[in-house]
């Protein structure tokens, strides 16, 4: 019975028990190691969102940093096939979505090359996305395919990782899309590269289309 109805749970940073009655699923001390950028995206990442606040995107958000506890958990999802955190990523961004008010009408992930697919089994991104788009009632679509096999971005510097990733994807046009707003979800915001190109090849087919995007977390460039 202790299977089927755990007393206690888990927190899903340091397995600590928790209550029961927590929906964070964190125990306080890792809650409150987690530095939420809710209200505070422009000061903090004034020159990252000046880069990206191009003629493709329309806005951008970020909802928290990416310090030890964030490292730990998306590295988990990431690497570890911990896949159950999706929901618990998507409630984060969830909270970022409704604290902001951030309006759209489809939403997608950021899409990862069919190699990594089929090693990893899953994007990650794409599982929070799912639980997201039933959180806001929004229906989760595919505009895009990552043509190019890039290399690891934590090697490159910020114009190599703009290089690399040029012509990274590929898009089509969409009749649904225009005059929509799409919401992209990405996991990690280092240079901006991945989003704008992603969001420059979606744009240049779907001119029509306001496009979003907002991230789970924030790495430093050093
Ligand atoms: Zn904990």
């Amino acid at each position: 019975m202790e299977l089927i109805f755990p007393k206690n749970i888990y927190c899903i940073n340091c397995d600590k028990p928790i209550s029961r009655q927590n929906t964070l699923s964190l125990c306080n001390k890792c809650y409150q190691n987690i530095k939420f950028l809710y209200d505070k995206n422009v000061s903090y990442d004034k020159e990252v969102i000046e880069l990206l606040k191009s003629k493709y995107i329309d806005d951008i958000k970020i909802a928290t940093i990416y310090d030890e506890v964030m490292k730990n958990l998306i590295h988990k999802i990431k690497y570890s096939q911990k896949t159950y955190l999706a929901r618990y990523f998507a409630s984060i961004l969830y909270d970022l979505i409704c604290k902001n008010n951030i309006d759209f009408d489809f939403i997608s992930s950021v899409p990862i090359h069919k190699k990594r697919l089929m090693q990893r089994g899953y994007n990650q991104v794409d599982l929070i996305v799912k639980h997201l788009s039933k959180f806001t009632k929004k229906p989760q679509i595919s505009v895009s395919k990552r043509i190019k096999e890039t290399k690891d971005m934590y090697t490159l510097h910020l114009k190599e990782r703009n290089e690399e990733m040029k012509d990274a994807f590929e898009s089509e046009y969409d009749e649904k899309l225009s005059g929509k707003t799409l919401l992209i979800v990405d996991d990690i915001l280092t240079t901006g590269a991945t989003a704008l190109n992603l969001c420059k090849a979606i744009r240049n087919k779907n001119a029509k289309t306001k496009i979003k995007i907002i991230f789970l977390s924030r790495a430093s460039l050093k």
